[in-house]
């Protein structure tokens, strides 16, 4: 779960880090009120969970209350990499001599936890990384030892940071895998990690992605979360406990059983999507689960089906424990619940069902002689048929 700058910027001061004073506000008088509280020079800073806002004119310096207004009623609404501004964080300005980058990550490709530290920061740091690989340092950290003093003094030689902030830097590099560990992130991120002329170090931005899987143990999540801004679909899909996932750009709506054989799924629709005009995509993941009773494949299917991208569904069964006879029976029942529900139901659907107890279920499917329903027994030709029927019914 990725936070808002003004969420992150609340847990580094939780953990003792250096961020300014400021606050939230949702419209131009509020952010008025805000700034004059503030003592009248702030910056004004879109709340949107996506990175260069800078760049697209989310992030203006205010001298007083007054322009402080302005720039919110200019900033609210804005919508900035498709995002919509909601909100604006106002801080009270920092002056700023150098832009630095601290981020502590998970690296799943390496295993390991790492920093990431540059004195080149402001900017996009993968830039940095591209054009000037020897600015940025990339430190493993030990999650047994942690970041103790000689790590931390580590990363400030090997950032290269200048001597008149080494204590800063490291005390600042302490605290923010303190917050890493106790908040349960994937990714804690300073970026610019900013040196102002009197020699102060300060947190400027803050982007924390947390760790949903620590959820258990973090009651607080639910309240970081912003249900209002996901995506309506994969919200309906987590109040009925459905493993799905909107892909954006996509005409082919997937529905599996097993994360590996959905995963699958995707690649070999967009495979022989590829070749077909304009290219055909598959429009998301979800993955029913073992079970997969007429309850849950009529959930999931209503969700699939509800997508106005969705112009065509795939549904691939393998069965294992599950028996393909159970599964075409609750493809069938499915489709009656969601008429009886009152769903309009007048997409293709391609079934593949395969493993144990294919053959009773083929004939079930063949029975029940639904229209919209087309039996191909193989994954590449069931992919190709909904690939083009999605391409069809563009
Ligand atoms: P991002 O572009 O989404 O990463 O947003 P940032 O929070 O990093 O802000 C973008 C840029 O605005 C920073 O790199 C700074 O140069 C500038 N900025 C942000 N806060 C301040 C501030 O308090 N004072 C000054 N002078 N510039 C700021
Ligand atoms: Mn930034």
């Amino acid at each position: 779960m990725d936070l808002y700058e003004y969420q992150g910027r609340a847990l580094f001061a939780k953990h003792g880090l250096p961020v300014l004073a400021g606050g939230v506000a949702t419209t131009p008088e509020e952010a008025r009120e805000l700034a004059a509280q503030l003592g009248g020079q702030v910056v004004v800073k879109a709340q949107v969970k996506v990175g260069g806002r800078g760049k697209a004119g989310g992030v203006k310096l205010a001298e007083d209350a007054d322009e402080a207004a302005a720039h919110a009623a200019a900033i609210l609404g804005m919508d900035i990499k498709g995002h919509r501004v909601e909100q604006v964080m106002l801080t009270v300005t920092a002056d700023i001599a150098e832009e630095y980058y601290l981020s502590y990550l998970l690296d799943r490709a390496e295993r390991t936890f790492r920093c990431i530290a540059s004195v080149a920061g402001g900017m996009d740091i993968e830039e940095v990384a591209a054009t000037t690989p020897d600015r940025v340092a990339k430190v493993a950290i030990d999650p047994n030892v942690g970041v103790d003093d000689a790590t931390a003094r580590q990363i400030v030689s090997e950032g290269q940071f200048p001597t008149e902030v080494a204590d800063q830097v490291a005390e600042i590099a302490q605290g923010l895998w303190r917050a890493f560990i106790a908040e349960d992130a994937t990714l804690v991120e300073v970026n610019p990690l900013a040196r102002t002329p009197q020699r102060r170090v300060l947190c400027l931005d803050a982007k924390v992605t947390l760790d949903e899987n620590a959820a258990f143990r973090h009651p607080e999540y639910e309240e970081l979360a912003d249900h209002a801004a996901e995506d309506p679909l994969e919200q309906r899909a987590k109040e009925k406990d459905l493993n799905y996932v909107k892909l954006t750009g996509g005409s082919v709506g997937i529905v599996g059983n097993g994360a590996g054989l959905v995963m699958s799924t995707l690649d070999v629709v967009a495979y022989a999507g590829a070749d077909l005009a304009g290219g055909v995509k598959p429009a998301n993941f979800l993955d029913i689960g073992g079970g997969a009773s007429a309850a849950v494949m009529a959930n999931g299917l209503e969700i699939v089906l509800s997508d106005p991208d969705v112009k065509s569904v795939f549904v691939n069964v393998f069965g294992g424990i599950t028996a393909c006879d159970e599964v075409a029976n609750g493809i069938v029942q499915a489709l009656d619940l969601l008429r009886q529900r009152g769903e309009q139901v007048d997409k293709p659907l391609v079934v593949r069902l395969d493993g144990n107890n294919a053959e009773a279920g083929r004939a079930i499917l063949d029975s029940a002689a639904n229209p919209l329903v087309q039996r191909v027994d193989t994954m590449d030709g069931a992919a190709k048929r909904a690939a083009e029927l999605a391409a069809a019914g563009k």
